[in-house]
C-alpha cells in the first residue's frame, strides 16, 4: 500500500521543534502546551504509519492537521468503531457504545445518531445556507477548499470541524460518562470553525 506523499510530509513536518515563545525556548508541536507527551507521540506514529490505499488527500487549509486527518481516516472508515474494530478482530460487539440500539459505524455515530441531528440543527439556526446534514460519509466528508468553490469549501471546514468535535464528545462520553448539550456542541463547531 502506498503512503500519501503530500499528508504524509505534513506530518513529518509536525515532529520538528519549533521555538514557540523565544529563541531559547522549544516546544513540542503535537501538544496544544508544547509540552511533550508520550501519547501526543503515539497518536502521531499512528497517523504516520496509517495505510492510505490510493486514495488521496490534501490539507484542507481552514482546519488544523489533526482535524483534516480524523476527516481522512473517517472518508476511508477507519475509525476506531465498533463495527471497524470487529472487522479487525479486537472487538466482538457492535451495538453503540452511546445508545446500545444500533450498530456503531460512521454513519451512525455522525448521521443517524439523534443528538447529532441536533446539533447540525443548531449549525443551521445559525449559517442559514448550510445544507441538511449530509445522508451519507463521503458527503459529509467531501473534500473541497474555498479557492475551488468558495462556499461548498466553507462547508467541507465546517463538516470536517463537526466530525472533530462530535468524535471527541463521543469518545469522552464512553469513557467520562459527560454529556454536553447540544447547543454546547455547536457553539464548540462553531468557535474551532472560525468560519
Ligand atoms: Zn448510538
Amino acid at each position: 500500500m502506498a503512503m500519501d506523499v503530500r499528508v504524509t510530509n505534513a506530518k513529518v513536518q509536525q515532529l520538528k521543534y519549533s521555538s514557540k515563545v523565544n529563541q531559547d525556548r522549544v516546544s513540542w508541536n503535537l501538544e496544544k502546551s508544547g509540552i511533550f507527551t508520550v501519547s501526543s507521540l503515539r497518536r502521531h506514529i499512528d497517523d504516520l504509519t496509517l495505510p492510505v490505499g490510493t486514495q488521496e488527500w490534501n490539507l484542507h487549509r481552514l482546519v488544523p492537521r489533526k482535524v483534516n486527518i480524523l476527516a481522512w481516516r473517517t472518508s476511508l472508515g477507519r475509525l476506531p468503531t465498533k463495527t471497524n474494530l470487529t472487522k479487525r478482530g479486537i472487538a466482538t460487539d457492535l451495538s453503540c457504545s452511546l445508545c446500545n440500539s444500533e450498530d456503531e459505524t460512521e454513519n451512525h455515530l455522525f448521521l443517524q445518531f439523534p443528538i447529532v441531528k441536533e446539533v447540525w440543527n443548531q449549525l443551521q439556526l445559525w449559517w442559514k445556507s448550510l445544507p441538511q446534514l449530509p445522508s451519507n460519509i463521503s458527503d459529509l466528508t467531501k473534500w473541497v477548499e474555498p479557492s475551488t468553490a468558495h462556499n461548498l469549501g466553507l462547508q467541507a471546514a465546517m463538516k470536517f470541524t463537526y466530525i472533530w468535535v462530535m468524535w471527541l464528545h463521543m469518545n469522552k462520553n464512553k469513557h467520562e460518562n459527560i454529556l454536553k448539550s447540544q447547543k454546547n456542541l455547536a457553539s464548540e463547531i462553531q468557535t474551532l470553525s472560525h468560519l
